[in-house]
């Protein structure tokens, strides 16, 4: 650390990627990204898009937005994309968070949310998860803060119901509620249809996941006219340019083209279905996933330990030291043959641990 750096960020403690070793080829499991390439109709934008680099991309992304506001059912005014969700959630942060106004969120969810409060100096409190990994929705009842749920929850794949969302929307009028969709493609349901009826309520989706487009960084948040010209605010006093024309243009291709959407996320539960019956055979515990990622531990195997074997064997998961999930990695639910591959590198390293 430099003598200049500021003190207000001395203590911060960065996020850390999942790893992407350019050592070897891996079969990548391990950063809930998709198998398949982005829509052909995406690239084909995106070139086009490329060829006119020279100008500054259009800072209120119009033409995406439109697009978003007719596929999502939400007006555009309502809409507002970002380089990436993180984005969006830092915004999100920034916006509606400060010292008088603390976050609330699980103790087991997306690993950025108290890296952003930190880096904005926000308060936080972290409300345990229940045994089994489930959200107790009145642990979120008048909580005086504003809430962030991962919805469904990472990593344990879970999903609350848009009932019990609206009970923390209706258990707290006078707190921004923050619903982070990134996995609600892969059988979620999405709270963008509470949003006529919460003011309160900021839904946050991102394009990396089931849009296959994790590098392209895209995200959005839909929400309340005035919560959207707050992030605006934010927005255009940062960065007003934070959507790069490929990435919007990749953006614009990837929603014209819903039917290949749909086809990859069928794909994606088909093979969750296979590999998380196939764990549950070789004697893992595995609960029923909503995302593009299964959790999994088995008692005769260390979690750590087996995310080492797999990575001996070209396989890359995800494992994180935290008391609560040492036991388990998290899979991402890959193609049919990177599934097989993982199934078959599991038995393996099972019948040499006997
Ligand atoms: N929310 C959750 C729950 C995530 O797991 C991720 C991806 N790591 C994100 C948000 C951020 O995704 P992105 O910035 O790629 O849109």
């Amino acid at each position: 650390m430099s003598r200049f750096f500021s003190g207000k960020y001395r203590d911060l403690v960065p996020y850390v990627p999942g790893e992407q070793p350019k050592d070897l080829k891996y079969i990548k499991l391990n950063t809930n990204e998709s198998p398949f390439p982005p829509s052909p109709r995406a690239l084909e934008l995106a070139a086009q898009a490329a060829k006119r680099l020279q100008l500054y991309s259009d800072p209120t992304c119009k033409v995406l937005t439109d697009k978003a506001s007719e596929v999502f059912g939400v007006p555009a005014d309502q809409i507002l994309f970002t380089n990436g969700s993180d984005e969006a959630l830092n915004f999100a942060f920034m916006a509606f968070c400060d010292q008088s106004r603390p976050a609330v969120f699980p103790d087991i969810t997306y690993g950025f949310y108290s890296i952003f409060a930190d880096l904005n100096g926000v308060p936080y409190t972290q409300i345990p998860l229940k045994e089994d990994f489930t959200i107790d929705v009145s642990d979120y009842i008048g909580v005086n803060a504003t809430i962030f749920i991962a919805n469904p929850n990472a990593p344990s794949g879970l999903n609350l119901s848009l009932d019990q969302i609206e009970v923390i929307l209706k258990g707290n009028p006078d707190n921004v509620v923050v619903i982070d969709e990134a996995y609600v493609d892969f059988g979620g349901e999405s709270a963008i249809a509470l949003i006529p009826k919460y003011e309160n309520l900021l839904v946050i989706q991102t394009f990396s996941k089931s849009r296959s487009m994790a590098g392209a960084r895209l995200g959005f948040c839909a929400g309340g006219k005035a919560l959207i010209g707050d992030l605006n605010a934010i927005k255009f006093s940062t960065n007003p340019y934070n959507v790069n024309a490929m990435t919007m243009a990749a953006g614009l291709g990837a929603l014209e083209d819903e039917e290949y959407f749909r086809d990859n996320c069928r794909k994606i539960l088909q093979n969750r279905a296979w590999t998380t019956e196939k764990l549950r055979e070789l004697g893992f515990t595995v609960a029923d996933s909503t995302t593009n990622f299964v959790l999994a531990k088995h008692d005769k195997l260390v979690g750590k330990q087996l995310y080492l074997d797999l990575k001996a064997r070209g396989i890359l998961v995800r494992h994180f030291d935290t008391p609560r999930l040492t036991d388990y990695v998290r899979v991402t639910i890959g193609s049919k043959e990177e599934m097989e591959s993982f199934i078959a590198a599991v038995k393996n390293i099972l019948e040499e641990s006997v």
